[in-house]
């Protein structure tokens, strides 16, 4: 109640607001989306919240970073107009038993990777639709498969907001900003920028008129050459129904995981 008095405060005189989802830990990354809301909507709110439910048993969920109170200075300095900060058990109260599955989306990719993560990102992106019933939301493109999963759903579900992608942010050697950069050593970032160059030399190939299998076959053996340990898939998909693809057509998008050590990253690139 006290979250809905607040945004209708916001929208008082047809103020439109932008959501932007988030688990905190805020990089220059999630701060382009929050400039990207205050270009589109009157007001910004951004939610802070490590969703237990997008987290496999043997995954980071207790050691992901936390630092609420820099994130919320940050956000402060943005001129964000409201941080939505839930407990858990607010989010879930005893007996939660509803969820989302996106089926055609979400089982390929990190879906394959990572059982349930893609329900539990669903079911608390639509909760937070909910929560704060924004007129627009935004996600980064960093997460290429969510967001077509989170439009695909908005769409599926009716929900009444408009859903923005925003550009990856990316460090001066070309590696994306991620919360999880933060787990790597000095000598595994280093190494780190394998991965975009990797599907950097791809999209080149891919969109010259190479081979596509031989093109991500050389991407894998690239990423592991620059010191990743394994690849959980580099593939090139149609970017909106993320069909794989074996033959380059428009729109396509060359996606990626891959792990180092303890992290696992992932990356994305149009082609073409
Ligand atoms: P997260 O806190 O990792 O759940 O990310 C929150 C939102 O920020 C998601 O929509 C991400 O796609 C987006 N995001 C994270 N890193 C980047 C980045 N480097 N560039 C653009 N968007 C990003």
């Amino acid at each position: 109640a006290t979250l809905h008095r607040a945004v209708d405060a916001l929208k008082q005189g047809r103020k439109s607001v932008a959501l932007v989802p988030t688990m905190g830990a805020l990089h220059e990354g999630h701060l382009s989306l929050v400039r990207m809301a205050k270009r589109v909507a009157d007001h910004v709110v951004v939610s802070i919240f490590v969703n237990p439910t997008q987290f496999g048993p043997n995954e980071d969920y207790a050691a992901y970073p936390r630092d609420e109170a820099k994130d919320a200075a940050l956000l402060v300095e943005e001129g964000v107009a409201l941080l939505w900060g839930p407990d858990v058990g607010v989010m879930y109260p005893d007996g939660h038993s509803t969820h989302i599955e996106v089926a055609e989306l979400g089982a390929d990719y990190c879906g394959a990777a990572r059982p349930g993560h893609f329900d539990g990102v669903a079911t608390v992106v639509a909760k937070l639709f909910n929560q704060v019933r924004p007129d627009i939301a935004i996600f980064g493109e960093k997460d290429w498969q969510q967001l077509a999963i989170i439009r695909r759903m908005a769409r599926d579900l009716d929900f009444a907001l408009d859903i923005l992608g925003a550009p990856i942010a990316r460090d001066k050697d070309g590696l994306a900003l991620s919360s999880r950069n933060a787990y790597l050593s000095a000598a595994e970032r280093k190494a780190a920028t394998a991965l975009p160059n990797a599907l950097k030399a791809a999209a080149k190939a891919i969109a010259g008129g190479g081979d596509v299998a031989g093109a991500l076959a050389k991407a894998e053996a690239d990423i592991v050459k620059g010191g990743f340990d394994s690849v959980d898939y580099v593939a090139l998909a149609d970017a909106d129904s993320l069909e794989r693809l074996t033959e380059f057509r428009k729109p396509a998008r060359l996606l990626a995981a891959a792990r180092i050590g303890k992290t696992r990253l992932i990356d994305n690139l149009a082609v073409g």
